[in-house]
């Protein structure tokens, strides 16, 4: 839900019986959902000796936040805690540094959200509690990798029920904080698989068996502990929050989630208890291709329809080897924060000890969060204006153990082709959500469950379109195979066999030109997936491109095709009404991925614009460079936003300059009745000539150095 449909929608529940006056303040959304801009500053240990909160707050308040997070406790408290076993800073003396803090921030009137640590406790503490922590099979305590002084509590444990509850009622009477945040629980990766004593009760009682420790959806005992381990954390969850409104009505409790797309945990039943959705993906590393933060917005929008959605932008280099103490280079930085908010999420800016000796990252946050801040209504998104659905596959993800290569060869076709998208979650495909998109593109959801399979066929028998990849609805949401994909019938398809590949050098022969082969005109053949699942057609006829099967890349002598042709399709393409279905049975994506083989993205490419039909796409974005964009309505009228993605670093080292890309030729649908004045691009801060062309405008954007708003109104 938008901020204006949350704002019709409670004013209408509310209408029948409550008084004028009630029904103003129920309808305002809680501070959290017009939050723009957060600020963390983690304190250490040590920072009670020296920390200068004036000059702290002074600093936030330049980057103009709405929030600020400020450590509590948890495994250290920064303030006089008289909970037992609340380890207190060694270095707090008569400090309340957490209150000094929390006081200065008010004084410029930023809320407070206390920053807590749920996952470590004290020697002292194991020895008086030996059951809030987690255990290894031999029924030792589990100390932290680093530092080994701490050990692991465990969430099935009292700790999480009533240790951290006496901490939050002790913060929130004392302090009445705005909101509680949890460092590092419950994250969206594996599960943790432990031996202490509510879990071996868990084990009995609930999952009939120890668990793998493993990710293992092959597994009964995985299958029961994966949900009797979801189950735990949201009754956490809603008992925290709970916790947390206890000293102020409108506070929350945020966990830490993230992990972009590669998610285990179940983000659908995780964004049922959300009232805020907190992605601490603060950075990228190694070959993580630059688009990894804007990917994290459109996981987290899949599950939270227009709630609350921040995102952690690291200001120390957090790259692999990690340094906590130094600052990343500030186009890098400057490109995360800006992907955060092109894809509808608050930027939320960190760093770490109160006292830095490399300040290079100061200006960076400064001046990005003060733009922001100047521009801030054209940052309040109403809604996506994208008619095209990308299926993000959590459970194919999660349970297959074939990462993501399908979802970022089709995401890096997506981009080339300069196409505006939303993801919606294999969870939410109801009419409601799929109705408002042209066409639906499946990266190889193998791992589906009956309901998302009937939604999409349903979405297709009323006119949708689909397109589809290699082994999409072959399995449960579990892995277990079906007799035929559920979506067989669709795409008019039998199984013919078992998988082939990885398989090198095949092709597909093209039979007879399609919109699907434009720019294909010198050649009859194309690159072929190194998997496919080999099928048949139900009924008589040609396809556009048949499998032309491997054979020996090496030695050249031996380089020749041993089947002179086949019938096997390589693509199916099927049209009745406005809906148009096409199904590769390969892996075209991955391979495009793996390869990056032009072919196969323009395929990808020329075919998603085929499912999508003739009608005039809802944005055009024409020029040269590698960019992502967002089209959103907004508050004041509609943003278009232009992330520059061509530099040297897209999935190597660190962006360290921008490498400015020319002008951009932009048409812009606008909706009936609406009528637009003016167009500004916000970043080079140029208005900008514009024509109306029918039912949209046209403009051109010159230039754009790291990324452009333009914000038409
Ligand atoms: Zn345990």
């Amino acid at each position: 839900m938008n901020r204006r449909e949350f704002l019709a929608s409670s004013a209408a529940a509310g209408a029948a019986a409550v008084p004028i006056r009630r029904l103003r303040r129920a309808a305002a959304p809680p501070w959290y959902a017009t939050m723009r801009r957060c600020g963390q500053l983690n304190f250490n240990e040590r920072d009670p000796l020296t920390l200068d909160v004036g000059g702290w707050a002074e600093y936030w308040a330049s980057l103009r936040v709405n929030a600020l997070l400020v450590n509590g406790g948890g495994i250290m408290a920064f303030y006089p805690t008289d909970v037992p076993y609340h380890h207190r800073s060694a270095f707090l003396g008569t400090r309340d540094l957490f209150g000094e803090m929390a006081a200065a921030a008010r004084a410029r009137s930023i809320r407070v959200v206390a920053r807590m640590d749920c996952n470590y406790s004290w020697e002292e503490a194991v020895q008086a509690h030996p059951e809030w922590f987690e255990r290894d099979r031999d029924g030792q305590p589990r100390r932290h990798n680093e530092s080994t002084w701490l050990f692991k509590t465990c969430m099935f444990s009292p700790y999480f029920t009533e240790q951290m509850p006496a901490i939050y009622r002790e913060i929130g009477k004392r302090y009445a904080v705005d909101s509680f945040f949890t460092n590092g629980w419950p994250s969206t990766g594996a599960l943790g698989v432990c031996y202490c004593e509510s879990c071996q009760k868990i084990y009995r009682e609930k999952v009939g068996g120890v668990p793998p420790e493993q990710t293992d959806a092959t597994s009964p005992l995985y299958r029961r502990y994966y949900a009797a381990f979801m189950d735990r954390l949201l009754e956490v969850w809603r008992l925290w929050d709970a916790v947390a409104r206890e000293s102020r009505p409108d506070a929350v409790y945020v966990g830490n989630l993230g992990g972009g797309i590669r998610v285990v945990k179940d983000l659908a039943r995780i964004g049922q208890v959300a009232g805020w959705f907190n992605a601490d993906h603060q950075g990228r590393a190694g070959d993580t291709p630059l688009w990894d933060c804007a990917q994290q917005g459109r996981v987290a929008r899949s599950v939270m329809r227009g709630r609350t959605i921040t995102n952690v932008t690291g200001a120390y280099s957090n790259s692999r080897p990690v340094w906590r103490h130094v600052a990343k280079p500030a186009a890098e930085t400057t490109l995360w924060m800006a992907q955060t908010v092109a894809s509808g999420m608050v930027p939320w800016f960190h760093w770490l000890g109160g006292s830095p000796e490399d300040e290079r990252w100061r200006d960076t946050g400064r001046q990005f969060f003060a733009w922001l801040a100047a521009q801030e209504p054209h940052f309040r998104n109403t809604r996506s204006v994208a008619d095209l659905a990308v299926l993000f596959p959590q459970s194919t993800i999660a349970f297959s153990r074939q990462g993501t290569d399908y979802l970022q060869g089709l995401y890096a076709a997506l981009l080339q082709g300069r196409f505006v998208f939303d993801f919606v979650h294999e969870s939410d495909l109801s009419e409601k959500t799929l109705g408002r998109y042209r066409a639906l593109l499946v990266p190889n959801a193998a791992y589906l469950a009956d309901e998302p399979c009937r939604q999409i066929r349903a979405y297709v028998q009323a006119g949708g379109s689909l397109l589809a990849t290699f082994e999409t609805s072959r399995r449960n949401q579990w892995g277990d195979a079906r007799s035929e994909p559920a979506l067989a019938d669709l795409w008019g398809l039998t199984v013919a066999g078992e998988l082939v590949g990885p398989a090198a050098n095949s092709y597909m022969r093209i039979e007879e030109r399609h919109p699907v082969l434009a720019g294909f005109e010198g050649t009859s053949l194309l690159p072929g997936p190194e998997n496919r699942v080999p099928v048949r057609l139900r009924e008589a006829g040609r396809p556009v491109l048949t499998v032309v099967p491997s054979y020996p890349a090496f030695p050249p002598e031996m380089v020749y095709p041993r089947t002179a042709h086949t019938d096997e399709p390589a693509v199916v393409l099927r049209q009745r009404g406005s809906s148009r279905v096409a199904y590769f049975p390969g892996d075209v994506e991955r391979t495009f991925w793996r390869s990056g083989n032009p072919d196969l993205g323009r395929l990808l490419q020329n075919t998603v614009r085929w499912v999508r039909g003739d009608q005039t796409p809802p944005v055009s974005i024409a020029g040269e460079g590698l960019l992502e964009a967002f089209a959103w309505e907004t508050e004041p009228g509609y943003a278009l936003h232009l992330l520059n993605y061509t530099t040297p670093n897209l999935t190597w080292g660190l962006v360290d300059r921008f490498h400015p890309i020319g002008a951009q030729r932009v048409r812009f649908e606008v909706a009936a009745g609406r009528t637009i004045r003016r167009v500004e691009a916000l970043r080079s801060g140029r208005v900008l000539p514009f024509e109306h062309d029918g039912t949209a405008v046209r403009f051109e954007v010159p230039a754009v150095v790291d990324y452009e708003v333009v914000a038409l109104t």
